[in-house]
């Protein structure tokens, strides 16, 4: 499917909204030109999913020439919706990559004019004010199966619904009292055209429009004008809005807008281990089961971009899933390659032991110190290099030394050889052990001074190489470990109805407070990235890491630990 063209690049993967929007261009449909828009509502912060729909817009506008996307905020509750939330989500944007440029627009731009035609929809008979109380409007919709009935304010004269529609936004009647609805088909097959309300007396203040109106319209009349006047050509939503429709059309076909975008829906993104609904995603926030809507194991954009993942990634993991009408719940494990893939070139290699055991070097000289050389990266020359400070003392990783050594491990146990990276081959000879617990305090080595990696005169095959930082010489650093947020695939369809959070991984986060680093990380700015070599990629945590003490997040391991782990359970 990916094939190199003309240029050598490669040629981004067919979908069908591509193929759509290839047809139209080739028939001069909308005199040649491509529109879009990402219309998020301001009521929470943006996810992976909205990643998707704000690549797949702004994406179909940038690969066609003149192609333009709007950012437009769907701000008609304002009883839900704050400015916090805009600006998170600009800024979220503009993180992934993207620019409106001077395409910066509100719904409530458009309440005059979505007033207007109101008033048109009633002259026309089109629509109507409706008395009916929130629950009577229910028992008149009907169901699925049975047809909804007539409201008895259907017939009310012309004249007196443009007197209640007024009196409406004057502020004369109490929410609730009155709605205006377009008068579509009470016995239609489709719920959304059983005379859906445009408008409903709300009196909230808004944060843009203030107290102009105690009017506001709803979501389906306000998202198709809003689309025409901006001369939308495409205008791309989710699936659960294709029921909606026939709607979006009804309402531009009576008032004749002078354009009609077609819509053109596709479905939504899942992840496995974790949620993409801002509602689910509210409740972990506010029961204070995750630190806040940053928390780097949240799916959120905000908690992504601080546990390190580039913005390359996600851009890189929205084309790879592809646009498809089908329901997908997509591997995490996809996502995370695309982020290892994105950091390899481009993130300098350190050193950095978690879990700390001191080994000390008895034959090295006490008081000596080497600094030795290595690069930051091995296929990337001009990232340059640095020097390691190497001495008697050192820590390696815990993990790295066992007394009784399992079969097939190849690292550090008494009497073998391992090599330290960069540096020399060594030899266990005694561990000195806490009496109380049992625990390894310290491992005690002799080096081979004619091994030195690079120059050495003598070289040996050993099994094993392993990572290590010079004990006087390291920063301590505070290390947090995340892993995947729920221990089930998909935590919101349990079959016996469980609530999703009782599948919350108490794993998900471990905060290593004793890590050393080596020293040349010293003064790494808020986010900045490193492959701690063995390890995985981490970053500098933009909040709580100060030059004081350094606070690194693990943004994703170096191999996918948990596809072994899911194909040992499968048995093979
Ligand atoms: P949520 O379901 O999380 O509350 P939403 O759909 O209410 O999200 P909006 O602010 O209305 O959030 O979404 C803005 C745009 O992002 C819409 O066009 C919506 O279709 C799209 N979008 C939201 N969630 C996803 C998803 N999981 N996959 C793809 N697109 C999405
Ligand atoms: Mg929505």
């Amino acid at each position: 499917m990916t094939e190199p063209n003309d240029s050598g690049a490669p040629e981004k993967p067919m979908h069908f909204i591509r193929t759509i929007i290839a047809e139209d261009l080739k028939n001069n449909k909308n005199d040649g030109r491509v529109a879009t828009r990402f219309p998020p509502e301001p009521n929470g912060f943006l996810h992976i999913g909205h990643a998707k729909s704000i690549c797949l817009n702004f994406g179909m506008a940038a690969e066609n020439e003149g192609g333009v996307c709007f950012m437009r905020f769907d701000d008609t509750n304002p009883s839900k919706e704050s400015e916090e939330y805009m600006e998170s989500i600009k800024s979220s944007v503009r993180w992934l990559g993207f620019d409106w440029e001077d395409r910066l627009t509100y719904a409530s731009d458009y309440f005059d004019q979505l007033y207007e035609y109101a008033i048109q929809l009633i002259k026309l008979g089109k629509a109507y004010v409706c008395s009916l109380s929130a629950e009577e409007m229910r028992e008149y919709r009907g169901t699925l199966k049975s047809p909804g009935k007539n409201s008895p304010d259907r017939d009310r004269p012309i004249e007196e619904n443009l007197d209640l529609f007024q009196r409406m936004q004057a502020g004369e009647f109490d929410e609730g009292k009155y709605v205006l609805r377009a008068k579509i088909d009470m016995t239609s097959p489709n719920i959304n055209m059983r005379d859906p309300v445009l408008y409903r007396v709300l009196k909230a203040s808004h944060y843009r429009t203030g107290d102009k109106w105690c009017i506001y319209p709803m979501y389906d009349y306000t998202h198709c004008i809003s689309d025409a006047q901006e001369g939308i050509t495409h205008s791309l939503c989710t699936l659960e809005f294709e029921d909606h429709r026939p709607l979006y059309d009804w309402v531009l076909d009576t008032l004749q807008t002078p354009c009609h975008p077609q819509q053109i829906e596709f479905s939504r993104l899942s992840l496995n281990y974790t949620v993409t609904s801002k509602r689910m995603l509210n409740q972990l926030v506010v029961k204070k089961m995750v630190n806040g809507w940053d928390d780097p194991r949240l799916p959120t954009l905000m908690g992504m971009r601080r546990r390190g993942y580039p913005p390359a990634a996600l851009r890189d993991f929205a084309e790879r899933v592809g646009i498809t009408k089908k329901e997908n719940y997509i591997e995490m494990s996809l996502l995370e390659t695309c982020v290892r893939e994105a950091l390899g070139e481009t993130t300098p290699r350190v050193m950095g032991v978690l879990k700390p055991v001191k080994l000390i070097i008895d034959n090295f000289p006490e008081g000596q110190v080497e600094e030795l050389e290595a690069d930051y990266h091995p296929n990337n020359p001009e990232m340059g290099s640095r020097k390691m400070p190497f001495s008697r003392e050192l820590y390696i990783e815990q993990d790295d030394f066992r007394e009784d050594p399992p079969r097939k491990f190849f690292r550090l146990t008494p009497g073998r050889e391992v090599r330290l990276r960069y540096a020399y081959i060594i030899k266990c000879e005694s561990v000195v052990k806490d009496e109380a617990t049992g625990e390894v305090r310290e491992i005690h080595c002799t080096y081979d001074p004619d091994t030195k990696s690079g120059t050495g005169t003598v070289t040996r095959k050993v099994k094993g190489t392993l990572h290590w930082v010079s004990a006087p010489h390291a920063i301590q650093a505070e290390v947090r470990l995340y892993d995947r947020l729920f221990t089930k695939a998909r935590p919101t369809a349990d079959k016996d109805g469980a609530d999703f959070t009782t599948f919350l991984n108490p794993e998900s986060e471990e905060i290593l407070e004793f890590s050393y680093l080596e020293p040349a990380i010293k003064g790494a700015s808020p986010e900045a990235r490193f492959q701690f070599e063995r390890q995985g990629y981490f970053c500098v945590d933009s909040v709580d890491s100060t030059p004081e003490k350094l606070v690194f997040n693990r943004t994703v391991t170096l191999r996918d630990s948990w596809a072994k782990i899911e194909k040992a359970e499968r048995g093979n």
